[in-house]
């Protein structure tokens, strides 16, 4: 449903709960937070933002980078284990996603034969293991793998994604699915819509359907799944909060 993500020089997780507040005008069931500080981490419930916040013991985290979401469910009850973000199997990697994989069960059925094991009921699970599984046979190559598995899937998708061996970097993706990316001063933000990003920066680029944002902590390219170099078109919104 909802989804905001950062990286840069400021603290992430208060950062990404107060974004999170701004987007719970579109209904949630869920949310959750990764973040990188001393490895990969996620904190997740059922419920609002505010219980989320409440939950953590905010002040021992110590991020500039992370991925937040507030979930609608499509696959999968609302509960805390089905909540965004999602580890991958070997838990180097964690994902939000809005939309819906359709093709999903294939997927799972695949992976399940491998040996793999889910934590959760959601079709998001799926395309974060599945990406782990590929990256583990194309050498490592993360950017590579979002590629290939986004080439297999079908239906709607932005994602997010958090690397354990690359914390300086956040992977984002979408097709059908809305995902702005907001251009700051060696800061960037991505969200479902704009409304969180504008009280940092009005310039934000548009992701476009099949586009792949690799965003680092001191600058960004966008490709396509094809792995086509794409010039972005960095654009000023005026908005009102
Ligand atoms: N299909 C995903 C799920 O059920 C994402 C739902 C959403 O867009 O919030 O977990």
């Amino acid at each position: 449903c909802g989804i905001v993500a950062y990286i840069g020089h400021q603290d992430a997780f208060p950062l990404i709960i107060k974004g999170l507040k701004r987007l719970e005008y579109r209904g949630y069931d869920s949310t959750g937070i990764s973040v990188h500080d001393n490895g990969l981490k996620i904190f997740k419930k059922a419920g609002k933002v505010a219980e989320l916040e409440s939950s953590v013991e905010e002040l021992t985290i110590k991020a500039s980078v992370g991925i937040g979401h507030t979930r609608w469910a499509t696959h999968g009850e609302p509960n805390d284990r089905n909540a965004h973000p999602h580890f991958s199997a070997d838990k180097s990697l964690s994902i939000i996603h809005n939309g819906i994989i359709e093709n999903y069960d294939t997927i799972k059925k695949e992976l399940l034969s491998k040996g793999y094991t889910f934590q959760s009921d959601t079709d998001t699970e799926v395309l974060i293991t599945f990406i782990e599984d590929i990256k583990k046979q194309n050498g490592g190559d993360l950017e590579q793998a979002v590629r290939s598995a986004l080439h297999a899937i079908e239906g709607a998708y932005a994602i997010v994604i958090l690397n354990e061996e690359n914390p300086n970097q956040l992977i984002a993706a979408r097709k059908g699915s809305p995902m702005v990316l907001g251009v700051g001063t060696d800061e960037y933000f991505i969200a479902s819509d704009a409304t969180p990003i504008i009280e940092y920066t009005n310039e934000v680029v548009y992701l476009k359907d099949r586009e792949i944002a690799i965003v680092n902590r001191e600058d960004f390219r966008i490709t396509n799944i094809d792995d086509v170099e794409q010039t972005p078109y960095i654009q000023k919104v005026e908005m009102k909060l």
